[in-house]
């Protein structure tokens, strides 16, 4: 399958009064061609700031890629001049954001602000773009499109809200889709059904989705690999079987217990404990020590070596490397 992004070491630090925030420490993936890939953790895990680096759209300052790489395509986008990134932004690549509200303009009515990007990026005259306008609320399952056209963002429930935005996202066929928290201001049956839209948009059309997310439930479905990040890094990858089914960090763990879960009935749900650490002076070993139940003498000293469960299994534990079990086990026939 072609690859279509390539992060690459990424680096994304803040500069602020109280000092510099390393709010992405070093974090590598690659999307393919018509691939859902899940980027999940905690609020101010970097998630968003990497989503963000990818649509550079960092504000510098205070922010700035202070390291690594994004190729999208083929082209490097950390280097790549504004006036260019602009003819990428929203037309080969789209963002859709957690409130559907604020990404629609209340003042122009939803064939307007579906027809724009058409008319000024693919150059196609106020008849085709309306042709093409109304070929997308169809696909999106908006009823009566030829009405709804002239009508006004207000005029619309919440959920009917998010599909127009995916339709205005996906109208000049970007090949990466990238939804930061999509549905997370839904309620849980509209959720559902925003999910299966992204399934059957992608079925449609082929374009890759980055998902963004805290709510490792969400992505159980449709994610075709699931992206743990912690405290800036990616601390677990793998399939979404891999890391739904058999997650190894002690923090992959503790978000699925505290995910409900449709297929196991009755199971309490778990909050994780703490809160992660200060990024102005990120701690020099795991960053998930002060939260570990499995914490050991070298987790808070050094940073666990990535070990490789399989080839698309990934995790950095060092309850997982065979140098540590090695020396559990020795102190374990001392005792
Ligand atoms: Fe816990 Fe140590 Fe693994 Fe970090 S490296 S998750 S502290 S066992
Ligand atoms: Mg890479």
């Amino acid at each position: 399958m072609e690859k279509i992004l390539d992060v690459n070491d990424l680096h994304v630090t803040f500069t602020t009064y109280g000092g510099t925030v390393k709010a992405v420490r070093g974090v590598s993936f690659d999307l393919h061609k018509g691939e859902t890939l899940a980027i999940v953790g905690e609020s101010g895990c970097g998630k968003s700031v990497t989503s963000n680096a990818i649509m550079q759209l960092i504000p510098d300052p205070p922010g700035k890629i202070s390291n690594g790489t994004i190729t999208f395509k083929g082209k490097e986008l950390t280097t790549i001049p504004e006036k260019e990134m602009r003819s990428i932004r929203g037309v080969d690549i789209s963002m859709i954001f957690q409130d559907p509200m604020t990404a629609l303009n209340p003042t122009l009515t939803i064939g307007t602000q579906l027809t724009e990007g058409l008319m000024e990026h693919r150059k196609m005259s106020s008849a085709e773009a309306k042709e093409k306008a109304l070929e997308m609320m169809e696909l999106v399952g908006i009823p009566n499109p030829q009405e709804r056209l002239k009508q006004y963002p207000h005029q619309f429930s919440g959920g009917m809200r998010q599909r127009i935005v995916i339709a205005i996202a996906l109208i000049c066929e970007p090949e990466l889709l990238i939804a930061d928290e999509p549905t997370t201001a839904l309620d849980v049956t509209i959720q559902a059904q925003i999910l299966e839209l992204f399934e059957q948009v992608q079925e449609k059309t082929g374009v890759s989705i980055i998902l963004i997310t805290h709510d490792l439930g969400v992505v159980a479905k449709i994610a075709d690999r699931i992206v743990v990040m912690y405290a800036g890094k990616i601390i677990e990858e793998g399939t979404r079987k891999e890391v739904f089914y058999e997650g190894q960090h002690p923090y992959t763990r503790g978000l699925l217990k505290s995910v409900p879960r449709l297929d196991i009935k009755g199971e309490k749900l778990i909050p994780i404990d703490g809160t992660p650490p200060d990024l102005f002076s990120p701690p020099q070993g795991c960053p998930f020590t002060a939260r570990c139940p499995m914490a050991m003498e070298v987790c808070d000293k050094v940073y666990p070596l990535q070990t490789e469960l399989s080839e698309t299994h990934k995790v950095d534990c060092w309850l997982q490397d065979e140098r540590a079990k090695q020396l559990l086990a020795q102190a374990a026939d001392k005792n």
